[in-house]
């Protein structure tokens, strides 16, 4: 079954979640406050995907989604968010979320980000067995890992793709509008700025000093490269 975990502490929008997601074929796990949604995913790692409201009583969606992401580098997060403002401060996605959706969202939008990140978090069909070698780095994309100098470097699923859509395509300048089609599909419907966020956070893994990135250089007005 395709488990998406619920957190929403508001009945009326929770019950709207899970029943469009039900209908869209997902077998939900719901939770009403952070601490029920870390017990719920402990006792279900089969859980791909978990989307959480952000204003909480107890501890919010942040530091759920801070807390998910420390065990477990390959779940889905998108986070619930009241406002747009709330994203802005981009502290939402440095915790380690893939996609937010503010409220309130059409119940097709919703479904549509779900079955994108489903699809992205399952990881595709390996036919390659490679690795890409670019010292100091090393992507192995058949067990979807990145090492910097023999280290491996923790990415989520989403991570992992922008470094490899990089690694595969060295010195070329990349547009965010490419990017954001190559990793989050062209059904995507959220914003570009989904893109700064995430090269933003992964400067933070890669860089040896990510106030001054030399793998991941800004192409001004234009997009991203890696700079090799
Ligand atoms: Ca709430």
């Amino acid at each position: 079954m395709k488990k998406v975990l619920v957190l929403e502490d508001e009945d009326n929008i929770r019950s709207f979640v899970v029943i469009n997601l039900k209908r869209a074929g997902y077998d939900t796990l719901e939770a009403s406050s952070g601490e029920e949604a870390l017990e719920v995913v402990r006792r279900n790692p089969d859980i791909r995907v978990a989307l959480l409201d952000v204003m909480l009583p107890g501890i919010d969606g942040f530091e759920v989604c801070r807390r998910l992401r420390a065990d477990n580098a390959k779940i889905g997060i998108i986070m619930l968010t009241a406002r747009t403002q709330e994203m802005d401060k981009v502290t939402g996605l440095m915790t380690g979320a893939d996609d937010y959706v503010t409220k309130p969202f059409s119940p097709a939008e919703l479904t549509a980000r779900v079955d994108a990140l489903y699809r992205r978090t399952g990881g595709e069909p390996v036919m390659d067995s490679g690795e890409i070698r670019q010292a100091p780095f090393l992507l192995n994309t058949r067990n979807r890992t990145l090492e910097k100098n023999g280290q491996r470097i923790k990415l989520t699923q989403v991570e992992y793709s922008v470094i490899k859509l990089f690694m595969e395509n060295p010195g070329k300048a990349l547009s965010r509008d490419e990017i954001l089609e190559a990793v989050w599909g062209r059904e995507y419907l959220g914003e570009v700025k989904i893109v700064d966020v995430n090269i933003r956070r992964l400067r933070l893994k890669v860089e040896d000093d990510p106030t001054n990135p030399a793998y991941i250089t800004t192409v001004w007005g234009y997009g991203y490269k890696w700079g090799f």
